[in-house]
């Protein structure tokens, strides 16, 4: 049975270039970077090509980009160290945010004398800017962690206006923007941030690496001791193979940006318009999304329960939401704040460039013998 893989908003698989050029590192230069000899040079050489290409691409400074093991370990990083050392008295965020913000938010809000306040967000998963302006407005020393694209609706936030409104206060704009990253181009000097975390195994790269932006005019310092590496801001011995890997998929990723995207948008026509003629009663969840994420509520019906279940013997690969809490019965944390019926059942289907018109008929085919069609869909 051929497998339809509708996931990569969860992760996606590594591209043919990126395994060419990982396991050339793994087999001509497996030096450790910190060693001053040709085989460590070798190493940290490719360490410094990568950083230098990320740098670039996001209009950074190369001494602002720091690799790491994954966005969860960045934004844990960033926000507790934001609030032991750049004395952040308030964090300002959306009930939407990945758990890897949230819960950490949550922890610290525990341990430090912070208070923590939520934006409102609308139904279609839109931010109340009026209300964010205002609690900015209103509280001092404000750390504002607010994604770029929401990783289960796919709605996409005006970045560009929170690093405004966060630059006219002197708060510090701290921004998820991983499932941003080799889709929408950030351009830092345009946009500016204090932080912000990418991760590779989500533009083709592999897993278990990552990288976080720190300007320099917003300097905390590591939590890992033991190890200079990452000029003493990440201790332990570069994931090099991952690094290149991560670098490739970037620079791929970007080479190839608007023919991915056409493609991708000429494939999310075709899935939202014959969903709606051939199902019945279904919701697109979100407003203002990207192309690649397309969150569908489905009516209550005997088989919808099991929808993912019911697509996964099909041979079709998708989830309910975030790949960290798949499994979980009830709605998704995003799906309760934009109060998705409960009685509803959403799904998240998540596309790429390597998904076809074919695959999306055959998606469309199965989804029919579990959820109720279209009247005009019987004849
Ligand atoms: N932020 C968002 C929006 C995500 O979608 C994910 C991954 O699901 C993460 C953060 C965490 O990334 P990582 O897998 O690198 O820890």
């Amino acid at each position: 049975m051929k497998r339809i893989y509708l996931d990569h908003a969860a992760t996606t698989p590594l591209l043919p270039e990126v395994i060419n050029t990982m396991s050339t590192v793994m087999t001509d230069h497996y030096g450790n970077p910190s060693s001053i000899h040709h085989h460590g040079r070798s190493a940290k050489n490719l360490i410094e090509q990568a950083r230098k290409a990320i740098a670039l691409e996001l209009s950074a400074s190369v001494g602002e980009i720091f690799f790491c093991s994954s966005a969860t370990e960045a934004h844990n990083m960033i926000l507790h160290q934001a609030v032991a050392h750049l004395a952040v008295k308030n964090i300002i965020t959306t009930p939407l945010e990945h758990h890897c913000i949230l819960h950490t938010v949550q922890h610290l809000e525990k341990q430090h004398n912070i208070n923590v306040h939520y934006v409102h967000v609308d139904q279609n998963g839109l931010i109340d800017y009026e209300h964010l302006q205002e609690l900015i407005s209103n509280n001092d020393h404000c750390l504002v962690s607010i994604m770029h694209v929401n990783n289960e609706l796919g709605v996409i936030n005006d970045i560009q206006r929170i690093s405004e409104m966060c630059a006219a206060t002197d708060s510090i704009f701290h921004c998820d923007t991983v499932q941003a990253i080799g889709k929408i181009k950030i351009d830092l000097e345009a946009t500016p941030m204090a932080f912000m975390a990418g991760s590779a195994h989500k533009f083709n790269g592999p897993k278990g690496v990552g990288f976080f932006y720190m300007n320099s005019d917003f300097i905390i310092p590591p939590i890992f001791h033991g190890g200079a590496q990452e000029r003493n801001m990440r201790a332990g011995t570069e994931n090099v193979i991952g690094i290149a890997g991560m670098a490739k998929a970037l620079e791929l990723a970007e080479a190839h940006r608007d023919e991915r995207a056409a493609h991708i948008q000429q494939l999310n026509e075709h899935l939202i318009n014959s969903l709606s003629q051939e199902l019945d009663d279904i919701k697109i969840n979100g407003a203002q999304r990207i192309d690649n994420i397309i969150s569908v509520s489905f009516p209550p019906s005997p088989k919808s329960d099991l929808l993912i279940f019911n697509l996964d013997i099909s041979g079709i690969s998708c989830s309910s939401g975030s790949a960290c809490s798949s499994g979980i019965e009830n709605d998704s944390h995003v799906m309760q704040a934009i109060q998705h019926p409960t009685e509803r059942k959403a799904i998240r289907f998540s596309l790429s460039h390597l998904n076809t018109m074919d695959e999306i008929d055959y998606l469309i085919e199965s989804l029919k013998k579990f959820t109720p069609v279209a009247n005009s869909a019987h004849a």
